[in-house]
């Protein structure tokens, strides 16, 4: 850990943060609408006096702006404290009234943890769960969904966008098929909401999970999406919030800001998106000419606006150093392995369901742009990269020094 961290100092803040699917940064104009939340104005929005009906009026205000996000409307949404909460109460929600044995899910072998373990969970439970194989680019095969459907299939979930190497699924085909079979389907859109057009009727979107702080809006807020068709066991029982679906008090400043968040995202998505992509495109052209070893590692269209996930070849196995060695020189990225404080430099079971071997499977970059990149910060990455690259020994040498 570094020392102004031990020392209690706060984390320096990076120069160049180019890694915003892990989160992004708090939108100044969201920060301002929470202030007044955080600090003098206060309530409970259940409480029946004027203090408490301001907050009422705050929570659901913020919940029309985030239906109108997703061209659902108000009721449907359920706020939550996470995405990975808004996931456990759509998958555990539509499974726990099934007896075991009568309770299928189908979801795919790319899934983030969020999905992944509480599916795992649903198994211990005598859930049946069958996973979707990926193709190279990391998109699902719609005939093998077709193929897994049974008739005790309750819920198909795919997630509308990858967490490490962006690619997009095609959502409404899936919802369509798993309807035909008479399932529900569920999205995970933590790193698609706000970023790509996401319309839950148009999408045929029965379920679908977001989170604030991936769409530059405050940590610890999420929501669910539940549309007419779908009934949910509560999973957090108490005073009844949240129409009895989800209780506890409402985080006001969190889905205020969450509702901001929503709106921004909404107004100015088009021209966000162009600009990601051309930010995007500049770094994939450039690098491709600076450090030809570069390969790029997901759908090469169907991917989120600033999502890359970049591998060389030579340094296979080298996400790691790759990513500290980057920090020294003050740009944040992430690497497209599962490695993190809590899992180490484990492979990725994205990169695996995608094909990649082990060794591949820990080889990559995570570098994903916001809302505050620019074209500044680009340019820096784009200097530093081809010196670290150059600087790390490609795999292979000491067996190659060795002979
Ligand atoms: N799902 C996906 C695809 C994610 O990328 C993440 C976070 O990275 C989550 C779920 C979990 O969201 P949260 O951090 O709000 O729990």
């Amino acid at each position: 850990m570094p020392e102004d961290i031990k020392r209690g100092a706060g984390p320096r803040p990076p120069t160049v943060y180019l890694d915003n699917s892990a989160t992004t940064p708090l939108d100044p104009r969201v920060a301002d609408v929470m202030c007044p939340w955080l600090g003098p104005v206060f309530g409970n929005p259940s409480s029946l006096h004027l203090v408490g009906r301001e907050a009422r009026a705050a929570v659901e205000r913020g919940r029309s702006q985030l239906a109108e996000l997703l061209g659902a409307s108000p009721p449907e949404i359920v706020y939550t404290a996470s995405g990975t909460e808004a996931d456990n109460l759509a998958l555990v929600g539509i499974a726990e009234p099934y007896e075991p044995g009568d309770c299928h899910i189908v979801t795919s072998s790319v899934e983030h943890p969020a999905v992944l373990e509480t599916c795992r969970y649903l198994q211990r439970r005598g859930v049946s769960v069958s996973w979707l194989p990926v193709d190279g680019d990391g998109t699902v095969d719609l005939s093998s969904l077709r193929e897994l459907l049974r008739p005790t299939t309750r819920l198909v979930s795919v997630m509308a966008a990858n967490n490490v190497v962006g690619t997009i699924q095609p959502i409404a085909d899936l919802a369509a098929i798993a309807h035909e079979h008479g399932a529900l389907f569920h999205t995970d859109a933590v790193q698609a909401v706000g970023k790509i057009p996401l319309d839950v009727h148009a999408l045929g979107i029965d379920l679908l999970s977001l989170s604030a702080h991936k769409l530059h809006g405050p940590q610890g807020v999420g929501a669910l999406y539940v549309g007419g068709a779908a009934r949910i066991e509560p999973q957090v029982h108490g005073g009844g919030q949240e129409r009895g679906r989800r209780s506890g008090t409402e985080n006001v400043a969190g889905v205020v800001g969450l509702g901001m968040a929503a709106e921004l995202a909404r107004a100015e998505m088009p021209e966000e998106a162009a600009r990601l992509v051309e930010l995007s495109d500049r770094v994939i052209m450039t690098l491709a000419g600076a450090v030809p070893n570069t390969y790029l590692i997901g759908h090469r269209f169907r991917r989120l606006p600033g999502h890359l996930c970049l591998g060389f070849h030579g340094l296979e196995n080298q996400a790691l150093p790759l990513l500290l060695a980057l920090d020294d020189q003050g740009v944040a990225v992430s690497s497209g392995s599962a490695c993190s404080a809590h899992h180490g430099n484990e492979p990725s079971h994205v990169l695996a369901a995608m094909g990649f071997d082990a060794v591949r499977a820990r080889g990559s970059l995570r570098v994903t742009m916001g809302r505050f990149t620019s074209s500044a910060d680009v340019d820096r990455f784009l200097d530093v990269l081809p010196g670290v690259v150059g600087s790390l020994r490609p795999v292979g040498s000491d067996v190659l020094l060795r002979k």
